[in-house]
Protein backbone atom coordinates (compact mmCIF):
# COMPACT_ATOMS: atom_id res chain seq x y z
CA UNK A 1 0.00 0.00 0.00
CA UNK A 2 2.62 2.32 1.19
CA UNK A 3 4.61 0.78 -1.84
CA UNK A 4 1.99 1.83 -4.37
CA UNK A 5 1.35 5.71 -2.71
CA UNK A 6 4.67 6.36 -2.89
CA UNK A 7 4.31 4.63 -7.04
CA UNK A 8 1.94 6.84 -7.72
CA UNK A 9 3.51 10.02 -5.84
CA UNK A 10 6.73 9.09 -8.00
CA UNK A 11 4.16 9.39 -11.12
CA UNK A 12 2.93 12.73 -10.34
CA UNK A 13 6.23 13.73 -9.28
CA UNK A 14 7.31 12.89 -13.26
CA UNK A 15 4.68 14.30 -14.37
CA UNK A 16 4.64 17.36 -12.25
CA UNK A 17 8.92 17.70 -13.26
CA UNK A 18 7.54 17.05 -17.38
CA UNK A 19 5.39 20.09 -17.09
CA UNK A 20 7.64 22.20 -15.55
CA UNK A 21 10.20 21.43 -17.86
CA UNK A 22 7.98 21.58 -21.03
CA UNK A 23 6.60 25.08 -19.24
CA UNK A 24 9.99 26.18 -18.88
CA UNK A 25 11.30 25.88 -22.57
CA UNK A 26 8.02 27.49 -23.56
CA UNK A 27 8.98 29.90 -21.28
CA UNK A 28 12.80 30.25 -22.59
CA UNK A 29 11.61 30.27 -26.12
CA UNK A 30 8.50 32.93 -25.67
CA UNK A 31 11.96 34.72 -23.78
CA UNK A 32 13.80 35.12 -27.10
CA UNK A 33 13.39 38.36 -28.08
CA UNK A 34 12.42 39.90 -31.24
CA UNK A 35 12.88 43.71 -32.10
CA UNK A 36 12.89 45.77 -35.30
CA UNK A 37 13.81 49.43 -35.18
CA UNK A 38 12.77 51.89 -38.38
CA UNK A 39 14.37 55.40 -39.76
CA UNK A 40 12.84 57.76 -41.98
CA UNK A 41 15.85 59.84 -42.23
CA UNK A 42 17.80 62.63 -39.48
CA UNK A 43 17.80 65.44 -42.01
CA UNK A 44 14.04 66.14 -40.54
CA UNK A 45 11.98 68.90 -41.45
CA UNK A 46 12.08 72.26 -39.68
CA UNK A 47 9.44 72.10 -36.83
CA UNK A 48 7.84 75.39 -38.49
CA UNK A 49 7.90 73.31 -41.40
CA UNK A 50 5.67 70.27 -40.15
CA UNK A 51 2.04 70.79 -39.66
CA UNK A 52 0.36 68.59 -37.61
CA UNK A 53 -1.42 66.68 -40.56
CA UNK A 54 1.96 66.30 -42.30
CA UNK A 55 3.60 64.98 -38.59
CA UNK A 56 0.40 62.43 -37.92
CA UNK A 57 1.27 61.29 -41.61
CA UNK A 58 4.88 61.16 -40.98
CA UNK A 59 4.12 59.09 -37.79
CA UNK A 60 1.33 56.69 -39.27
CA UNK A 61 4.18 55.79 -42.43
CA UNK A 62 6.82 54.90 -39.72
CA UNK A 63 4.50 52.41 -37.63
CA UNK A 64 3.38 50.78 -40.74
CA UNK A 65 6.60 50.10 -41.66
CA UNK A 66 7.41 49.11 -38.14
CA UNK A 67 4.44 46.72 -37.55
CA UNK A 68 5.38 45.23 -41.08
CA UNK A 69 8.37 43.87 -40.10
CA UNK A 70 7.15 43.23 -36.85
CA UNK A 71 4.71 40.70 -38.33
CA UNK A 72 7.14 38.89 -40.17
CA UNK A 73 8.85 38.40 -36.81
CA UNK A 74 6.09 37.24 -34.66
CA UNK A 75 4.90 34.69 -37.82
CA UNK A 76 9.06 33.44 -37.26
CA UNK A 77 9.97 35.09 -40.61
CA UNK A 78 14.01 36.25 -40.82
CA UNK A 79 15.42 39.34 -40.14
CA UNK A 80 16.12 39.98 -43.81
CA UNK A 81 13.09 39.52 -44.50
CA UNK A 82 11.36 41.96 -41.57
CA UNK A 83 14.06 44.31 -42.64
CA UNK A 84 13.31 43.97 -46.33
CA UNK A 85 9.05 44.47 -45.63
CA UNK A 86 9.63 47.57 -43.20
CA UNK A 87 11.57 49.44 -45.49
CA UNK A 88 9.49 48.58 -48.77
CA UNK A 89 6.77 50.33 -47.11
CA UNK A 90 9.30 53.50 -46.35
CA UNK A 91 10.17 53.15 -50.11
CA UNK A 92 6.81 53.55 -51.60
CA UNK A 93 5.49 56.20 -49.74
CA UNK A 94 6.42 59.52 -51.26
CA UNK A 95 7.17 61.41 -48.14
CA UNK A 96 10.62 59.48 -47.86
CA UNK A 97 13.78 60.36 -49.43
CA UNK A 98 13.82 56.52 -51.01
CA UNK A 99 12.26 55.19 -54.00
CA UNK A 100 8.82 56.91 -54.98
CA UNK A 101 9.63 60.70 -53.35
CA UNK A 102 13.39 60.50 -53.50
CA UNK A 103 15.31 63.92 -53.82
CA UNK A 104 16.45 64.87 -57.31
CA UNK A 105 20.12 65.14 -58.56
CA UNK A 106 21.78 68.71 -59.60
CA UNK A 107 19.93 67.60 -63.31
CA UNK A 108 16.65 66.39 -62.02
CA UNK A 109 17.09 62.62 -61.79
CA UNK A 110 15.95 60.70 -58.78
CA UNK A 111 19.11 57.96 -58.64
CA UNK A 112 18.47 55.65 -55.48
CA UNK A 113 20.89 53.53 -53.62
CA UNK A 114 20.36 50.59 -51.17
CA UNK A 115 22.07 47.96 -49.53
CA UNK A 116 21.28 45.32 -47.14
CA UNK A 117 23.45 42.91 -44.76
CA UNK A 118 22.80 39.34 -42.85
CA UNK A 119 24.60 39.39 -39.69
CA UNK A 120 24.33 35.61 -39.37
CA UNK A 121 26.28 34.73 -42.85
CA UNK A 122 28.13 38.30 -43.21
CA UNK A 123 26.78 38.15 -46.98
CA UNK A 124 25.16 41.89 -48.35
CA UNK A 125 24.11 43.26 -51.41
CA UNK A 126 23.99 46.44 -52.64
CA UNK A 127 22.77 49.13 -55.75
CA UNK A 128 24.13 52.47 -56.58
CA UNK A 129 23.11 55.36 -58.46
CA UNK A 130 19.80 53.00 -60.10
CA UNK A 131 17.05 55.53 -61.79
CA UNK A 132 14.33 52.87 -63.15
CA UNK A 133 14.34 50.09 -59.93
CA UNK A 134 10.71 50.61 -58.10
CA UNK A 135 12.03 48.87 -55.19
CA UNK A 136 15.88 49.25 -54.72
CA UNK A 137 15.82 47.40 -51.23
CA UNK A 138 14.72 44.48 -53.41
CA UNK A 139 17.45 44.45 -55.58
CA UNK A 140 19.92 44.97 -53.04
CA UNK A 141 18.89 41.72 -51.30
CA UNK A 142 18.34 39.90 -55.07
CA UNK A 143 22.05 41.13 -55.35
CA UNK A 144 23.02 39.30 -52.30
CA UNK A 145 20.95 36.17 -52.97
CA UNK A 146 21.25 35.57 -56.23
CA UNK A 147 24.42 36.91 -57.69
CA UNK A 148 27.60 35.91 -56.52
CA UNK A 149 28.62 39.88 -56.16
CA UNK A 150 27.92 42.92 -53.05
CA UNK A 151 27.84 45.73 -54.97
CA UNK A 152 25.97 46.53 -58.83
CA UNK A 153 25.90 50.03 -59.93
CA UNK A 154 23.84 52.21 -62.46
CA UNK A 155 22.93 50.36 -66.20
CA UNK A 156 25.08 46.78 -64.68
CA UNK A 157 21.96 46.68 -61.43
CA UNK A 158 19.28 47.79 -63.96
CA UNK A 159 20.07 44.79 -66.40
CA UNK A 160 20.11 42.78 -63.14
CA UNK A 161 17.20 43.78 -61.80
CA UNK A 162 15.79 43.41 -65.20
CA UNK A 163 16.95 39.77 -65.36
CA UNK A 164 15.56 38.95 -62.14
CA UNK A 165 11.88 40.51 -62.87
CA UNK A 166 11.12 43.40 -61.19
CA UNK A 167 9.36 45.75 -61.82
CA UNK A 168 10.89 48.55 -63.81
CA UNK A 169 9.41 52.09 -63.91
CA UNK A 170 10.06 55.39 -65.65
CA UNK A 171 12.37 58.06 -63.09
CA UNK A 172 9.37 60.14 -63.37
CA UNK A 173 7.76 57.97 -61.20
CA UNK A 174 9.70 58.72 -58.18
CA UNK A 175 9.94 62.83 -58.57
CA UNK A 176 7.31 64.58 -56.64
CA UNK A 177 6.61 68.35 -57.02
CA UNK A 178 7.74 68.58 -53.54
CA UNK A 179 10.73 67.27 -54.70
CA UNK A 180 10.83 69.47 -57.26
CA UNK A 181 10.96 72.50 -55.06
CA UNK A 182 13.63 71.30 -52.68
CA UNK A 183 16.01 70.95 -55.80
CA UNK A 184 14.79 74.71 -56.93
CA UNK A 185 15.81 76.10 -52.91
CA UNK A 186 18.81 74.00 -52.84
CA UNK A 187 20.14 75.47 -56.31
CA UNK A 188 19.45 78.69 -55.28
CA UNK A 189 21.30 78.17 -52.08
CA UNK A 190 24.27 76.94 -54.05
CA UNK A 191 24.48 80.22 -56.17
CA UNK A 192 24.34 82.27 -52.92
CA UNK A 193 27.29 80.53 -51.49
CA UNK A 194 25.32 78.20 -49.08
CA UNK A 195 25.09 74.59 -48.58
CA UNK A 196 25.50 72.55 -51.96
CA UNK A 197 23.33 70.36 -51.06
CA UNK A 198 20.21 68.39 -48.50
CA UNK A 199 19.50 65.51 -47.25
CA UNK A 200 16.09 64.87 -45.74
CA UNK A 201 14.36 61.17 -45.06
CA UNK A 202 16.88 58.16 -45.91
CA UNK A 203 14.71 55.00 -44.96
CA UNK A 204 16.17 52.19 -42.70
CA UNK A 205 15.58 48.97 -40.90
CA UNK A 206 17.58 46.94 -38.36
CA UNK A 207 15.97 43.64 -36.85
CA UNK A 208 16.60 40.84 -34.90
CA UNK A 209 14.54 37.12 -35.10
CA UNK A 210 13.59 34.32 -33.25
CA UNK A 211 16.85 32.61 -34.48
CA UNK A 212 18.74 35.43 -32.72
CA UNK A 213 19.51 36.31 -36.34
CA UNK A 214 20.15 40.48 -37.03
CA UNK A 215 19.77 42.51 -40.08
CA UNK A 216 20.00 45.64 -41.44
CA UNK A 217 18.73 47.75 -44.22
CA UNK A 218 19.00 51.02 -45.53
CA UNK A 219 17.15 53.15 -49.00
CA UNK A 220 17.92 56.49 -50.16
CA UNK A 221 17.68 58.58 -53.15
CA UNK A 222 20.90 60.35 -51.03
CA UNK A 223 20.93 64.20 -51.37
CA UNK A 224 19.35 66.81 -52.97
CA UNK A 225 21.14 68.30 -55.54
CA UNK A 226 23.92 65.91 -55.66
CA UNK A 227 25.90 65.75 -59.00
CA UNK A 228 25.07 62.76 -61.57
CA UNK A 229 27.15 59.43 -60.01
CA UNK A 230 27.05 60.87 -56.45
CA UNK A 231 27.24 57.88 -53.81
CA UNK A 232 26.49 58.04 -50.14
CA UNK A 233 27.06 55.59 -47.19
CA UNK A 234 23.46 54.49 -47.39
CA UNK A 235 24.78 51.65 -50.26
CA UNK A 236 28.09 50.94 -48.53
CA UNK A 237 28.57 47.71 -46.40
CA UNK A 238 30.14 49.21 -43.54
CA UNK A 239 29.55 52.76 -43.18
CA UNK A 240 25.52 53.40 -44.03
CA UNK A 241 24.65 49.60 -43.40
CA UNK A 242 26.33 46.53 -41.46
CA UNK A 243 25.29 44.00 -39.32
CA UNK A 244 26.93 40.74 -37.96
CA UNK A 245 25.39 38.17 -35.69
CA UNK A 246 25.98 38.92 -31.72
CA UNK A 247 27.41 42.32 -32.11
CA UNK A 248 24.83 44.53 -33.58
CA UNK A 249 23.14 45.64 -36.66
CA UNK A 250 22.95 49.63 -38.10
CA UNK A 251 21.55 51.74 -40.05
CA UNK A 252 22.60 54.99 -40.76
CA UNK A 253 21.26 57.97 -41.71
CA UNK A 254 22.77 61.78 -42.54
CA UNK A 255 25.38 63.44 -44.56
CA UNK A 256 26.97 60.52 -46.56
CA UNK A 257 30.38 61.76 -47.20
CA UNK A 258 31.00 61.62 -43.43
CA UNK A 259 29.35 58.55 -42.61
CA UNK A 260 31.81 56.90 -45.17
CA UNK A 261 34.98 58.78 -44.36
CA UNK A 262 34.38 57.39 -40.76
CA UNK A 263 32.83 53.52 -41.81
CA UNK A 264 30.34 54.38 -39.37
CA UNK A 265 28.43 51.14 -39.00
CA UNK A 266 31.09 49.48 -39.13
CA UNK A 267 32.71 51.49 -36.72
CA UNK A 268 29.75 50.99 -33.82
CA UNK A 269 29.90 47.18 -34.10
CA UNK A 270 33.64 47.21 -33.76
CA UNK A 271 33.85 49.24 -30.90
CA UNK A 272 30.86 46.40 -29.07
CA UNK A 273 33.30 43.83 -30.71
CA UNK A 274 36.52 44.91 -29.72
CA UNK A 275 36.18 46.78 -27.16
CA UNK A 276 33.48 45.58 -25.37
CA UNK A 277 31.31 48.57 -24.77
CA UNK A 278 27.80 48.46 -25.07
CA UNK A 279 25.94 49.77 -28.00
CA UNK A 280 24.60 52.10 -26.34
CA UNK A 281 28.31 53.72 -25.88
CA UNK A 282 29.37 52.92 -28.86
CA UNK A 283 26.71 54.55 -30.29
CA UNK A 284 27.70 57.60 -28.77
CA UNK A 285 31.09 57.84 -29.31
CA UNK A 286 31.00 57.42 -32.70
CA UNK A 287 27.86 59.73 -33.01
CA UNK A 288 28.81 62.70 -31.00
CA UNK A 289 32.50 62.05 -30.33
CA UNK A 290 33.76 61.31 -33.93
CA UNK A 291 30.91 62.54 -36.41
CA UNK A 292 30.26 65.39 -34.44
CA UNK A 293 34.65 66.21 -33.95
CA UNK A 294 34.81 65.81 -38.25
CA UNK A 295 31.54 68.39 -38.73
CA UNK A 296 29.34 65.39 -39.73
CA UNK A 297 25.70 65.00 -38.96
CA UNK A 298 23.25 62.46 -38.82
CA UNK A 299 22.02 59.70 -37.07
CA UNK A 300 21.84 55.63 -36.57
CA UNK A 301 19.67 52.85 -35.32
CA UNK A 302 20.96 49.76 -34.08
CA UNK A 303 20.53 46.48 -32.28
CA UNK A 304 22.37 44.53 -30.28
CA UNK A 305 22.62 40.28 -30.07
CA UNK A 306 20.11 40.87 -27.65
CA UNK A 307 17.71 42.99 -29.11
CA UNK A 308 18.49 46.35 -27.52
CA UNK A 309 17.45 49.12 -29.07
CA UNK A 310 19.45 52.19 -29.42
CA UNK A 311 18.03 55.25 -31.65
CA UNK A 312 20.34 58.07 -31.66
CA UNK A 313 21.53 61.14 -33.38
CA UNK A 314 23.10 64.63 -33.42
CA UNK A 315 21.12 66.47 -36.02
CA UNK A 316 17.98 68.14 -35.02
CA UNK A 317 15.70 65.12 -35.33
CA UNK A 318 15.23 62.30 -36.69
CA UNK A 319 12.22 60.09 -38.22
CA UNK A 320 12.40 56.89 -36.39
CA UNK A 321 10.10 53.83 -34.96
CA UNK A 322 10.78 50.72 -32.67
CA UNK A 323 8.80 47.64 -31.14
CA UNK A 324 9.97 44.66 -29.28
CA UNK A 325 8.52 41.86 -27.78
CA UNK A 326 9.13 43.32 -23.91
CA UNK A 327 6.54 45.63 -25.23
CA UNK A 328 8.52 48.35 -26.07
CA UNK A 329 6.59 50.39 -28.64
CA UNK A 330 7.71 54.14 -29.88
CA UNK A 331 7.38 56.71 -32.45
CA UNK A 332 9.56 59.69 -31.96
CA UNK A 333 11.15 62.52 -34.09
CA UNK A 334 12.87 65.18 -32.19
CA UNK A 335 14.89 64.27 -28.89
CA UNK A 336 12.16 64.11 -26.72
CA UNK A 337 8.97 63.38 -28.97
N1 LIG B 1 22.98 59.32 -45.96
C1 LIG B 1 22.31 59.69 -47.16
C2 LIG B 1 23.32 60.04 -48.21
O1 LIG B 1 24.27 60.74 -47.90
C3 LIG B 1 21.36 60.83 -47.00
C4 LIG B 1 20.44 60.77 -45.81
O2 LIG B 1 20.61 59.94 -44.92
O3 LIG B 1 19.49 61.56 -45.74
O4 LIG B 1 23.14 59.71 -49.34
Amino acid sequence: MSCGLTFRALRALLACLALASAGASAHASDERRIAIAVHGGAGVIAPAELTPEREASIRAALQAAVDAGYAVLEHGGSSLDAVTAAVRVLEDDPQFNAGRGAVLTHDGAAELDASIMDGHSLRAGAVAGVRHVKNPIELARLVMDKSPHVFLIGSGAEEFALAQGLTLVPNEYFRTPERERQLERAKQSERAGGAKTSATGTVGAVALDRDGNLAAATSTGGMTNKRHGRVGDSPIIGAGTYARNGVCAVSATGHGEYFIRLAVAHDICSLVAYRGLTLDEAVREVLHVKLQGLGGDGGVIALDGEGSIVMDFNSPGMFRAARDSSGRREIAIYRDR
